[in-house]
């Protein structure tokens, strides 16, 4: 069966597509350029997209977005609901000013962080879908799209697949991986975990999945250091700083790119009581956390498709 491949970058990160299919490349050509053009539509950076522009006129005016933009916010909204705003895309303040920090390696002001925290509420996010416009309830209101895109967007390549009758096949979006259907000639895609202790790309462990996106948050790839104190990128909205949890990271598997996307960062902000409510509530959802004391933590449903590599880490139940 012909098998197409492709590297490319997108959305801060590298993605790599593989599709099995008589159509394969004209799959592989339209979803690469569907991904760039989400990208230009709910970039927080580029001038013009649809979140800039929502960025630039909150408290201030509606503006027209595409179905995409409308797709992404409502979901977006739904899950910041169900983690009780452990998940919100609202944090693009927060972000902002962190990422400043970053670049000066400076310290943060703490007064100034609870004034943006205030601006922080999923709840402000203004959807007509009816008139397909957005708007932000107050001035100083960012979005940032940066947990959910990704996943949101491999969503979207899927549909192209199929399009193009694509039984087989799969898209990396920078560790947001999304599989179709199985691999030929085998039973399931084999997905590999990163170690989140390990710098040089080492595995503790791998899912058998099929149909299933397999999304992992960890705050060990971009962060800094600061007197001794690590600042990275996924943030509590509780507190305004990073999240400082019991994960080194979150691997969530689920039929839905997107809900994996915002659920494994929602769950690297919470703690482990939090998360175990969490996962009660949600019982389909498969998750595999590997706490600072390196336990593997795993859900039930996950068990027996989880099959760990690594001798030094023990495994632990969830829920
Ligand atoms: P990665 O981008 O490394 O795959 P995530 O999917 O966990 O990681 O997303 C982290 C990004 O999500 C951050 O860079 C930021 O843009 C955004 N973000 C950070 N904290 C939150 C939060 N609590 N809720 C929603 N989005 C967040
Ligand atoms: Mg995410």
């Amino acid at each position: 069966m012909k098998c197409v491949e492709k590297y490319d970058f997108c959305m801060d990160t590298v993605v790599y597509q593989r599709v099995y299919g008589k159509y394969a490349e004209e799959a592989v050509d339209e979803a690469t350029k569907k991904l760039h053009d989400l990208e230009s539509i709910l970039s927080l950076f580029q001038s013009g997209s649809d979140i800039h522009l929502i960025n630039h006129q909150a408290g201030k005016n509606w503006v027209k977005v595409s179905q995409d933009t409308l797709n992404v916010l409502h979901l977006a909204k739904i899950i910041s609901a169900r983690t009780n705003g452990a998940f919100d895309v609202t944090i693009g303040c927060l972000s902002d000013y962190w990422r400043q920090l970053r670049k000066n390696q400076d310290k943060p002001d703490k007064k100034y962080i609870e004034f943006l925290l205030d601006l922080v509420t999923y709840q402000d996010i203004q959807i007509n879908p009816n008139e397909k416009v957005v708007k932000l309830k107050r001035p100083g209101q960012q979005i940032d799209l940066g947990g959910i895109g990704k996943g949101y967007a491999g969503e979207k390549i899927v549909d192209i697949y199929q399009n193009y009758s694509v039984l087989s096949g799969f898209i990396n979006l920078g560790g947001n991986a999304v599989l179709v259907g199985k691999p030929p000639l085998k039973k399931d895609w084999k997905v590999g975990i990163r170690n989140p202790f390990s710098n040089d790309g080492k595995i503790f462990g791998a899912v058998r999945v099929k149909n299933r996106s397999v999304v992992t948050s960890g705050g060990y790839e971009r962060y800094y250091e600061k007197e001794g104190f690590k600042y990275h990128h996924i943030l509590d909205p509780r507190t305004g700083f990073p999240a400082e949890t019991e994960w080194q990271s979150v691997t969530v598997i689920s039929e839905s790119s997107s809900f994996a996307d915002a659920l494994s960062t929602a769950i690297f902000v919470l703690n482990q009581e939090e998360t175990v409510r969490l996962i009660e509530k949600n019982p389909s959802v498969e998750v595999i956390m590997v706490s600072k004391s390196r336990k593997i933590g795993v859900t039930r449903n996950i068990e027996k498709n989880f099959v760990k590599l690594d001798q030094e880490m023990s495994i632990m139940m969830m829920g």
